[in-house]
C-alpha cells in the first residue's frame, strides 16, 4: 500500500537512496534537509512514517523526535531514526526520544524495506483520534 513518507536528513547521497528505495516500492516521498524543516513539514503533509536522521546540523535527531512527539496531531507517527551511531546506550537514547525504532547506517538497500515495513502497516493515516 502506497504511503506517504517523510526523510529528514541532511545528507544528500543518504536522501537519494532512501528515495530511490521508497518510490520503486510505490511510496512517496517527502524530504526535509533540517530537523526544523521536518517539523515543519510533518505537521502539515502528516506522513504515516518518519524517517529521521540523528546527525542533524543545529538540532539533532533526539531533539526533532522530542519537538514532534509534542504535536498532539503527529502524537503516534512511527518515527524511525536512522543512524550509524553504534555506541552503547544509544538505541536506549533513540527510543527514550520518542522514536519507535531504529535503523543503522549505512542503509542496506536489499533489507531497508522489510526494515520499515513493520512501522507503517499498521498505520492507518487519518484514522487516529
Ligand atoms: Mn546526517
Amino acid at each position: 500500500m502506497k504511503r506517504k513518507v517523510l526523510l529528514i536528513e541532511d545528507n544528500e547521497q543518504n536522501r537519494y537512496l532512501v528515495k530511490y528505495i521508497l518510490e520503486k516500492a510505490g511510496h512517496e516521498v517527502i524530504e526535509a534537509c533540517t530537523g526544523q524543516e521536518g517539523i515543519d513539514l510533518a505537521t502539515s503533509e502528516h506522513p504515516a512514517l518518519i524517517l529521521l536522521d540523528i546527525q542533524l546540523p543545529v538540532m539533532d535527531g533526539y531533539s526533532v523526535a522530542k519537538e514532534l512527539r509534542r504535536v498532539a496531531s503527529l502524537n503516534r507517527v512511527p518515527i524511525v531514526a536512522v543512524t550509524s551511531y553504534a555506541m552503547p546506550g544509544d538505541r536506549e537514547r533513540v527510543l527514550e526520544s520518542g522514536c519507535s525504532g531504529y535503523i543503522e547506517k549505512p542503509i542496506n538497500p536489499s533489507t531497508f524495506l522489510s526494515e520499515i515495513t513493520p512501522f507503517i502497516e499498521d498505520t492507518s493515516p487519518g484514522a487516529s483520534p
